[in-house]
């Protein structure tokens, strides 16, 4: 029997974090940090949330792809930020949307556009439902009949793949795993992988120019798109596959970010490569964070663009219990499907002994060195940091992470900036000492993205005022201090406002041109990217 996704967290009903990695968890909050829980953190149930009866019908032409399954509304109705994951803990299942579409074609998309247009319900645009910003929160205000969410699961499929160029056509709704196993048999992949690889879709990557797994290079999923192919209620937008055009403002720029604002994107052609073969990863300890964000510095600007050049503070390392918080870690690894890599590693070792880094794990002795060290143990986190919310939120401790970029000459500054007024938020919040932590995720010749999580004590009933608190300071110091309010995680509801402060006026007002053109009803996403 298929598992079902929980509606209340991260993955499938039964997948999570065991009870000992729960309270391995809580323990070090506790004893490091003195966060403790206010509950015992049972998941909700369905059982014990009601839902108002749904205020749409579907005409019979789209009955079948259309549910107004209660599950399937609860599922649908948030995505996965802290906001979400409090209301959905607090039972605040007010907003569900009344229906839940299932397209099979751009024609269903074009039927679902004439319906909620003709009905004056809000149409929100479904991928994965990872959306870390409120992306998908059915939260649209009074303004609307209704809400149906067009879930793009059903279009799921590669549909041609040119092995000659090396590029694939992909339905918008197919999972990470879904298309790189399409991909898989001709020894091709995307290579994106971000941490939401599993529970993401391609659509949703182009939508939120989602940044993957590889911290230079190819970071965003802009980079590996030919072309798109976007349905809006004003007709399809398609643009033109080529590996690269200098013809004026780029119709494939216009879509990427849209966010589900000015139409859904249905499929795509995008840039594959082999599957690498050589790889190797190394380790390396600094006693000082800013020595580690120069070696970063280094090995960006030395052309070499490894696959991985990774800084984490000694915070989130003993949060994690790879580290007692007395060094930071850098994880560096190459990858090819074509060449060895060892010259482009023996250079970004040079890099990292050259501003101080020890070694953590060794490249040279260690095939499997990602494996190894405190890169291991970090890793193996990391990978189940995905489930830590779910036990988190309903014990009453706030955990959330936000994500900008800076240029270099602008970065110890603005780190000592972002790090004190979050510290400061937390304490002022939550009246205690909270816990905030950073790491590179992506790293660039002219400036890294820094990538910050925060813990506090928060009190039940009176969470999401918390978090709001400590969002709100965060956001006016990251645009403030001169970062981007995201550098991957979206714009969505929680970013809007701030989004609104970054864009250039006038660029806000070619954009509200734009979406009036293409969804001149304003049925889309409504909140996200325009109001
Ligand atoms: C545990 C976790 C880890 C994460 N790690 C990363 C990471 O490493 N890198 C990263 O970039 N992000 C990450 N995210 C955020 C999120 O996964 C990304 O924003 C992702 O791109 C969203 O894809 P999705 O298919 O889930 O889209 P959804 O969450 O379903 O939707 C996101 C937005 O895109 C719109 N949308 C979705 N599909 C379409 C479509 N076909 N056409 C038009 N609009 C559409 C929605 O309306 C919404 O506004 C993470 C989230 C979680 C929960």
């Amino acid at each position: 029997m298929t598992k079902r996704l929980k509606f209340w967290g991260w993955g499938h009903e039964g997948d999570g974090l065991d009870a000992r990695e729960t309270n391995a968890l809580l323990e070090t909050f506790a004893e490091g940090y003195g966060i403790r829980p206010t509950d015992d953190g049972a998941f909700p149930t369905l059982d014990a949330i009601s839902l108002a009866a749904p205020r749409l019908t579907p005409p019979s032409s789209l009955a079948k792809i259309c549910t107004s399954d209660k599950f399937e509304r609860m599922l649908h109705a948030f995505g996965q930020s802290q906001p979400d994951s409090i209301r959905i803990y607090e039972g605040d299942f007010a907003h569900a949307p009344d229906i839940v579409a299932y397209p099979e074609s751009e024609p269903d998309i074009a039927a679902l556009f004439d319906w909620c247009g003709e009905a004056g319900a809000a149409l929100i645009p479904f991928g994965g439902g990872s959306s870390v910003v409120g992306g998908v929160t059915t939260d649209v205000g009074s303004g609307f009949a209704g809400t149906v969410t067009v879930d793009m699961k059903r279009m799921n499929k590669v549909l041609e793949i040119d092995e000659v160029s090396r590029a694939a056509r992909i339905q918008g709704g197919a999972r990470g795993p879904e298309l790189e196993a399409q991909l898989k048999p001709r020894g091709l992949t995307l290579r994106h992988f971000p941490q939401s690889f599993e529970h993401s879709t391609l659509g949703g990557w182009v939508a939120t120019r989602s940044g993957g797994h590889f911290a230079t290079l190819y970071t965003h999923i802009d980079d590996l798109v030919e072309s798109v192919t976007m349905v809006t209620p004003a007709g399809e937008i398609s643009s033109r596959r080529l590996p690269g055009s200098g013809a004026g403002p780029s119709p494939d720029r216009f879509m990427f970010g849209s966010e589900g604002a000015l139409g859904i994107i249905t499929e795509a052609w995008m840039r594959l490569q082999g599957r690498p073969t050589f790889k190797a990863t190394a380790g390396f300890r600094f006693a000082d964070f800013f020595d580690a964000a120069r070696a970063v510095r280094a090995v960006a600007q030395a052309g070499l663009f490894p696959a991985n050049v990774r800084i984490v503070d000694g915070v989130e390392l003993k949060v994690n219990g790879a580290g007692d918080g007395s060094f930071t870690l850098m994880v560096v690894s190459f990858e090819s499907a074509d060449h060895p890599v060892e010259a482009w590693m023996a250079r970004a070792e040079e890099c990292c002994l050259d501003h101080g880094g020890t070694v953590d794990v060794a490249w040279r002795d260690n095939p499997d060195a990602n494996l190894q060290g405190a890169v291991g143990v970090w890793r193996a986190a990391f990978i189940r940091m995905p489930y830590n919310r779910e036990q988190l939120t309903p014990r009453g401790i706030i955990s959330d992470t936000f994500e900008t970029s800076i240029t270099w000459d602008r970065f110890e500054e603005f780190y000592h900036a972002i790090r004190d007024a979050t510290a400061t938020a937390v304490r002022e919040a939550t009246g205690q000492e909270g816990v905030v932590s950073c790491r590179f995720s992506h790293a660039y010749p002219d400036g890294p993205a820094p990538y910050f999580a925060f813990h506090g004590q928060g009190e039940k009933g009176a969470l999401l005022e918390q978090w709001q608190a400590i969002k709100d300071a965060v956001s006016a110091a990251v645009i403030r201090e001169g970062g981007t309010i995201t550098h991957h995680h979206a714009v969505g509801r929680d970013h809007q406002k701030w989004y609104e402060r970054q864009r250039p006026a006038l660029f806000g007002d070619v954009l509200a041109a734009g979406k009036k053109r293409l969804d001149p009803k304003g049925i889309l996403n409504p909140g996200v990217i325009l109001c």
